[in-house]
């Protein structure tokens, strides 16, 4: 298509914000739009998928490939540590179309840095009395873990205004609409 520029967008919000549902019905509207798959050393969640969900390391091979410089970010989330495979990220900007990060806020400024042309795009939740309770009904955590995430809501709302993008998943449709607009804002400029 002519016009159009590929990017490469980072979109993190709180855990329970509904970004995977978000960037899979985008995804559906703008086919060849790109989604790296991630590794971490978190336990596979029922129906998650080695290789297809993220690439599920135990800790030493992890610290293996983070020595080897194998990521082109990575972060400790939750407990747990999450990043992105510089093979991924190559493979698939090869493939000549844009490309989603979806990570955290730390993982998100790491590839600004290495990347200054990445759009960050910040996936908020209406309010976090509503976050708590998608977090609840999703029933993946336990009481614990989802007071580490929580606690980590917070701190990375704080940080929303640092993205150049800002979208409120309050109803579905209205934030796919809006992150599609957001997205195809910056592929044509
Ligand atoms: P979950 O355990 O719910 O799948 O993901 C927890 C958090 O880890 C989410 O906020 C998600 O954005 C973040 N995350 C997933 N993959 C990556 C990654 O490759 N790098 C970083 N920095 N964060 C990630």
């Amino acid at each position: 298509m002519s016009g159009v520029t590929p990017r490469l967008f980072v979109i993190s919000g709180p855990s329970g914000a509904g970004k995977g549902t978000l960037v899979a019905r985008v995804r559906e509207q703008h086919p060849g739009l790109g989604l790296t798959v991630s590794a971490t050393t978190r336990a596979p969640r029922e129906g998650e998928i080695d290789g297809q969900s993220y690439y599920f390391l135990t800790d030493e091979e992890f610290k293996r490939r983070v020595d080897a410089g194998e990521f082109v970010e990575w972060a400790h989330v939750h407990g747990n540590s999450y990043g992105t495979l510089v093979s991924e990220v190559q493979s698939k900007l090869a493939a000549g179309s844009s490309l989603i990060l979806e990570i955290d806020v730390q993982g998100a400024f790491q590839v600004k840095e290495r990347f200054p042309e990445a759009v960050l795009i910040f996936i908020q939740p209406p309010s976090l009395s509503i976050l708590q309770q998608r977090l609840r009904d999703r029933g993946t955590e336990t009481e614990q873990s989802l007071a580490v995430r929580m606690s980590n809501a917070e701190a990375e709302l704080a940080l929303a205004d640092r993205y150049d993008d800002v979208v409120v998943n309050d109803d579905l449709d209205q934030a796919v609409h809006d992150l599609l607009e957001v997205i195809q804002k910056h592929e044509r400029n």
